[in-house]
């Protein structure tokens, strides 16, 4: 039985205070609540601020008021990922424990050139550092040897599937992303880490954001394993796209919703049109 199975629904907003929130933010957030709130559920907001060369403290409070105008209302304080750094050396020590990590010293530079991308597939790291003499005191990244993670989890039955509330049942393929980061050099939890410990931490049930983060589950379902942490259930949903079909993830010039407030827009209003799938002008979802 999967986490997510016969429980209160606990569903979660987790943006990165990396910039303003746009409208696709916006249609993740309210899906997020309302798939908690149509089953009697709680609905959380964590913000994802571990990534310091990119995350600004203004845009938390930019983030809070923006959720508000939407008429959002979440369960509980909200959390802070960078309270929570003690949790994920801990997690870290543990795989350290089990022989799964490595010191990476490589260079940013060093690793763009370095990247192995067979025909059609993500390009991943290609192990460089896997077996290098330990230098403690050079700055390093922790990375996972995935074939030994994955072997190990084999000895469970794994890699193991995962159920996609839209998608249905997915085979995780964590092969396929290659030695991922779980420690960087500047901060001290990748995504990766942080999201499964967090999710876990806070009883999250029901992970509900966008398809662009599909792929990831792989990872995280390994270490959700490895951590003896539970399954949560997924909902990965569409992603907003400008008239021309670029989705609002990828674009820089998506209006921000601090810029629709500004021009007299009615949060409330603008919430209940994404949910009825009435977007403004120049904004849809893919074709299903
Ligand atoms: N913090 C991530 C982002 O803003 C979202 C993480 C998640 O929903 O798993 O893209």
């Amino acid at each position: 039985m999967t986490h997510g199975q016969g429980k209160q629904v606990v569903t979660r907003f987790a943006p990165s205070p990396t910039g303003r929130l746009h409208l696709g933010h916006a249609y993740s957030a309210l899906q997020a609540q309302d798939r908690a709130r149509a089953s009697g559920g709680r609905f959380l907001l964590r913000i994802e601020d571990i990534d310091g060369t990119r995350s600004r403290p203004e845009h938390v409070e930019g983030i809070v008021e923006d959720l508000r105008w939407l008429g959002l209302d979440w369960d509980d304080d909200m959390l802070i990922q960078s309270t929570r750094l003690d949790a994920y050396q801990a997690a870290l020590d543990r795989l350290g424990g089990l022989g799964l990590l490595y010191r990476c010293y490589c260079t940013r530079a060093e690793i763009a050139q370095s990247l192995s991308a067979p025909h059609g597939a993500v390009a991943v790291y290609p192990g460089t550092c896997r077996g290098a003499a330990p230098r403690p005191d050079a700055p390093h990244a922790w990375r996972i040897d995935m074939a030994k993670a994955v072997a190990l989890a084999a000895l469970d039955g794994g890699p193991h599937d995962w159920c996609d509330e839209i998608a249905g049942v997915q085979r995780a393929d964590p092969l396929a992303h290659g030695d991922v980061v779980l420690a960087r050099k500047d901060a001290p939890a990748s995504y990766h880490l942080a999201v499964v410990i967090d999710d876990a931490f806070q009883g999250v049930t029901h992970i509900v954001r966008g398809e662009d983060l599909r792929a990831a589950t792989d990872v995280h379902r390994l270490l959700q394993h490895l951590l003896a942490l539970p399954t949560p259930v997924y909902r990965h949903h569409a992603l907003l796209r400008g008239a021309d079909g670029v989705r609002l993830a990828k674009r820089n010039d998506a209006p921000t919703l601090a810029s629709l407030r500004d021009a007299g827009v009615d949060g409330r209003a603008l919430a209940d049109d994404l949910r009825a799938g009435r977007l403004p002008i120049g904004f849809r979802l893919p074709d299903a």
